[in-house]
């Protein structure tokens, strides 16, 4: 009868292999969707471990046409991106002690000599490794430790003579920027090194290399839920971290951003590559916000205010203040890049 569904007519010899492909079918979809869902890594609970405070002179940090006397409040951070065991990293390290890196500071005239020292970098959380003691981990615990860029203020160094606090987590794997490192290499001449990363620091990631527990690499997957993506805006080493947490994509925008409001405005820092890698690496920044990151300034009080203030939702309650910082950025006409001495 036209109309009617019926199988009468088929024989079973024609209608089993059908059904049993149907069955098969289903039965592969079906697998693939827990392989999908066994496969799918644990989201990462990202920490922002605050490892210092200082403030700095606006002309230090953006420029001309700011003035010294004017400061900026510069928090120092480290992540602790924790997706359980065998896939905790750390994102920078911080200073894990104060005089160096403030001797360093001095040095480039950072701070203004008055009486109590008040721009100096202080610990009120103190360091990396007291952070790790709090949340009941071990520097053993750490599988992975990616460096945003090398500069002084990120690395834990506490002196110039060896790898630095690097040294002290036995089973990490220690990744940073190739394009930064080839730079680097291309400065040396005669077995000394000739630029901004500290000589020991070099010598140690060199060594490291050889023995397999130092990465150089960019654009690549960390570890699944986590890659790097290089920038190279602020120093030629410079890369952004994008991690996958509950409250959707993240990325850890090393120094290219210090602050959500200065990027909003469109103001860039002082210290860059070139002007047109230090606005390409901001625009990049920006489309990936406007895609849907979270973007989080490495130099921002922000961040450790909303995670004391917030806890665990931190990340949710920072988010509409990204887009708006990164729909400012987009908007604001003339990006205003400083006159500056290109980093070394
Ligand atoms: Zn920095």
């Amino acid at each position: 009868m036209l109309g009617m569904h019926t199988n009468k007519g088929i024989s079973r010899r024609e209608f089993l292999p059908g059904a049993l492909a149907a069955v098969a079918a289903a039965k592969s979809a079906w697998t693939q969707t827990l392989t999908a869902a066994t496969s799918r890594p644990r989201p990462f609970r990202l920490i922002p471990l605050n490892t210092g405070e200082c403030l700095l002179g606006k002309n230090h940090v953006l420029g001309d046409p700011y003035s010294d006397d004017e400061r900026v409040p510069f928090t120092i951070y480290a992540f602790l991106a924790d997706g359980g065991p065998g896939r905790r990293v750390l994102i920078d390290l911080g200073p894990v002690g104060l005089k160096y890196i403030n001797d360093m500071f001095r040095r480039y005239r950072f701070f203004r000599d008055l009486p109590g020292d008040p721009d100096a970098i202080r610990q009120p959380h103190s360091n990396v490794f007291d952070w790790l003691k709090r949340l009941s981990l071990e520097p053993a615990d750490i599988n992975h430790i990616v460096f945003t860029h090398l500069h002084a203020d990120h690395h834990g160094l506490t002196d110039a003579r060896d790898g630095g606090a690097v040294m002290r987590f036995p089973r990490a794997t220690v990744h940073v920027s190739r394009i930064g490192w080839q730079d680097n290499l291309g400065k040396r001449r005669d077995g000394q090194w000739n630029s901004y990363v500290d000589y020991a620091f070099a010598d140690y990631l060199l060594a490291g290399e050889q023995r397999g527990i130092v990465r150089f690499h960019d654009n690549d997957e960390v570890l699944s839920g986590m890659d790097v993506i290089h920038m190279g805006g602020h120093s030629p080493c410079s890369q952004a971290i994008r991690v996958q947490t509950d409250a959707g994509p993240v990325v850890i925008a090393g120094d290219e951003i210090y602050h959500y409001s200065l990027f909003e405005r469109g103001i860039l820092s002082r210290l860059y590559t070139t002007p047109e890698q230090q606005l390409a690496a901001s625009n990049k920044l920006a489309d990936l916000a406007m895609d849907g990151a979270i973007l989080l300034p490495c130099h921002d009080p922000l961040l450790s205010k909303q995670y004391e203030q917030s806890g665990d939702a931190w990340l949710r309650d920072l988010a509409p203040i990204s887009r708006r910082a990164a729909r400012g950025f987009k908007a604001s006409a003339k990006k205003k890049l400083p006159r500056s001495a290109a980093e070394g």
